[in-house]
């Protein structure tokens, strides 16, 4: 399919809030600002708790970048993909992430897909030395992708030779959902945790009303719309994110179609995802990315236990039925179509 829009910025989603720092807001404001996961973070909570809550939930954070990062020689992960086809024991957290993953990989008949790390590197998005692979060479790498070649058995995973785990679709997600836990378990009772565009919100606004979250323009620099929600998670999975453009001129994004190894290429610019748990929205986000908009519409039908919105290259806003009332388009994007996705 011919990609007819220019898609101009390409720097990271942010999907940005606004009102959470208004002057108006009772009581004590505690936030850290962060690099983890390849990403910026922001956690800000609110009440008395809030230094202590932000805290641990970055050591939260950065304990399960170390455990699950592809590229550092002594996480878990590294050392499941370096095993020669060994076993590798995991802790509790890495075997629930893998689990989760490995779940949502057959939920979303391998639109998910845990396994894509050979033909991601193939592409250069591992290293940003981003080149176009032979197809034979993909052909090759496709034989050692497949999440159904993990053995996972209570802590103790086996990767076949060749075969490699990435949670670059799932990590960020879990992470979230840990941290908002850690959180609470402080006694926080409002908080917005801000992953690098992962939206994780822990209750509402310190003054009882809905955070309001920013989706990001797909198209260029700010905001889309805005989305009121509260005790969710919002995850945005978008082309223009990382991609990079190839000698042919055509642009290549970093979210891979396992069924082809080719980065997608399906008429969908953007795919955020709210749902209760920050782990199942980011699973969506990459996967409904992948299946496109028809598929992923389908999909929905059939599940209905998260909601989405979905951008087409063209310009038109795909919303669930569920947030129909929530979502408000910005003022300058009045020329984009909004479409509701009925049950
Ligand atoms: P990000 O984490 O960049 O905000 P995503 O959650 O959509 O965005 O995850 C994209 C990342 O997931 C890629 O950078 C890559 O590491 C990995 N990935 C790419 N394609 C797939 C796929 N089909 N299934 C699972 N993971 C993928
Ligand atoms: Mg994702």
């Amino acid at each position: 399919m011919k990609r007819i829009t220019a898609i101009l910025m390409g720097i990271g989603i942010s999907l940005a809030f606004a009102g959470c720092t208004s002057q108006s807001l009772e009581g004590q404001q505690e936030q850290v600002n962060f690099f983890g996961m390849d990403t910026y973070m922001t956690i800000t909570a609110y009440g008395e708790d809030a230094g202590e809550a932000v805290e641990e939930a970055q050591a939260r954070i950065l304990k399960l970048e170390k455990e699950w990062s592809v590229t550092d020689e002594s996480s878990q992960i590294y050392q499941a993909n370096h095993s020669g086809g060994s076993p590798v024991t995991l802790s509790d957290d890495t075997r629930d992430v893998v689990s989760f993953a490995l779940e949502m990989a057959e939920k979303t008949g391998g639109a998910l897909e845990p396994t894509i790390y050979p033909v991601l590197e193939a592409w250069g998005f591992t290293t940003d030395e981003n080149r176009i692979p032979a197809p034979d060479e993909i052909q090759t790498l496709l034989e050692h992708v497949g999440y159904e070649q993990v053995s996972l058995s209570g802590n103790e995973l086996t990767l076949p030779e060749g075969v490699e785990l990435d949670l670059g679709a799932v990590g960020k997600g879990y992470a979230g959902d840990a941290a908002a836990e850690v959180i609470k378990e402080q006694g926080v009772t409002s908080a917005l945790l801000d992953l690098g565009g992962n939206i994780q919100a822990v209750g509402k606004r310190p003054d009882g009303t809905d955070w309001r979250i920013g989706i990001r323009n797909p198209f260029g620099d700010g905001q889309m719309g805005m989305l009121l929600a509260s005790d969710c998670a919002v995850v945005t999975s978008g082309s223009y994110e990382r991609y990079f453009v190839g000698e042919d001129g055509k642009e290549y994004t970093h979210i891979i179609d396992p069924e082809t190894g080719y980065p997608v290429d399906n008429g969908l610019v953007s795919v955020s995802i709210i749902a209760e748990e920050g782990k199942v929205a980011d699973a969506l986000s990459t996967s409904m990315f992948v299946k496109g908009l028809e598929g992923a519409e389908e999909y929905w039908k059939e599940h209905q236990d998260f909601e989405m919105i979905a951008v087409t290259e063209d310009g038109d806003i795909y919303v669930t039925e569920g947030i129909e009332d929530q979502f408000t388009l910005g003022d300058s994007f009045g020329n984009m179509e909004l479409h509701i996705i009925t049950s």
